[in-house]
């Protein structure tokens, strides 16, 4: 799965979620969130992000983000 990390906090854009081919992209109140059950690893977001806030969870260091996204995807 690809995980939305702390860039994306009060980012404007969403051109992320306009080029997901599964809408997997849940919309907080200040950031995005990917939910990892649904992420078909497509890697077509990571590119798009202008504030480069994706990343795919093979990097080190991603498993707190990896928690958030997949906790706030389910109640978003
Ligand atoms: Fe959507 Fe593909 Fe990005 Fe996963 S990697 S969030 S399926 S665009």
């Amino acid at each position: 799965t690809y995980v939305v990390m702390e860039n994306c906090i009060k980012c404007k854009y969403t051109d992320c979620v306009e080029v997901c081919p599964v809408d997997c992209f849940y919309e907080g109140e200040n950031t995005l969130v990917i939910n990892p059950d649904e992420c078909i690893d497509c890697g077509v977001c990571e590119p798009e992000c202008p504030a480069e806030a994706i990343l795919p969870d093979t990097e080190d260091g991603i498993e707190e983000w990896l928690e958030i996204n997949q906790k706030f995807s389910e109640v978003w």
